[in-house]
């Protein structure tokens, strides 16, 4: 509401600067200058709305306890979508506190590491795909402060990213094949987050299951229970209704199910 009240104050404005500007006689030399100074105005407001918009997307995610940002970074080679890259994520750092999961979808990530650090990455998670030598990407991540994350495309076997979970933070296990959103959720993606959570529960291991691809209102407390610790969702949160009640969703589903997840981690 607060939000609604100022972008209605910033309209107020620009619908004032525009009478202003009716009223004056363009022939006056005067009246030429003071719009040109109503032209700045324009053009400040106009900024100023553009953040003020901004930031309300940020305040939704900080006044629904949202922890991370999940950035789909795409390269059309390993997959064929592009997305963006590092100015793009420099830009929305400048507006945003939460995690920054930054999810690469490229071929050899290995390469830019350090830029993603540099442009405000919190975490990177490769693809074990797209890398000869996954031990070593997961020890540049971790030099360059950052943590760390595997993941697999849903025909890669679940037991592929075992040698590396005494190493990693998080393991993303993709329900959809990487590439495009709005795709449907893949069951057997159920089987491979339960066999992943048995496996880390049994060994002991600190590392959370995030899961990407096709997660809704419908499915998000079935991958819960089956061993979810992060939950992506693109279409579900941004597409229809509004981005504040979507979420409002998603967080019943967490709070419903945090006793249970409490339960198994003790
Ligand atoms: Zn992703």
């Amino acid at each position: 509401l607060e939000l609604q009240a100022l972008i209605k104050d910033h309209e107020e404005t620009m619908a004032n600067i525009y009478r202003y500007e009716d009223i004056l006689d363009r022939r006056d030399s005067m009246a030429q200058l003071i719009i040109q100074e109503l032209d700045k105005l324009k053009k400040s407001y106009g900024k100023k709305r553009r953040t003020v918009i901004e930031n309300g997307a940020e305040a939704v995610f900080e006044e629904k306890k949202i922890e991370y940002l999940h950035i789909d970074v795409m390269d059309g080679i390993f997959v064929p979508s592009i997305s963006f890259g590092m100015p793009l994520i420099t830009s929305i750092r400048k507006t945003s506190r939460q995690f920054f999961d930054v999810h690469l979808m490229i071929a050899d990530p290995g390469r830019y590491i350090e830029e993603f650090a540099a442009c405000g990455a919190d975490g990177v998670t490769f693809h074990l795909e797209a890398v000869e030598d996954a031990h070593k990407v997961i020890e540049n991540i971790h030099k360059a402060g950052l943590k760390a994350g595997i993941s697999i495309k849903p025909a890669t076997p679940v037991e592929a990213v075992y040698p590396y979970l005494s190493e990693v933070e998080m393991v993303l296990i993709m329900s959809v094949e990487p590439g495009f959103g709005g795709q449907p959720f893949m069951p057997e993606a159920y089987d491979r987050i339960r066999q992943l959570r048995s496996f880390l529960d049994e060994k002991g291991l600190p590392v959370k299951i995030e899961v990407d691809g096709g997660l809704g209102k419908k499915n998000v407390r079935d991958v819960i229970e089956a061993g979810a610790d992060v939950c992506v969702a693109g279409s579900a949160v941004f597409k229809k209704r509004s981005i504040s009640d979507n979420i409002s969703q998603f967080m019943k589903a967490f709070r419903e199910k945090e006793a249970l997840h409490k339960e198994r981690l003790e």
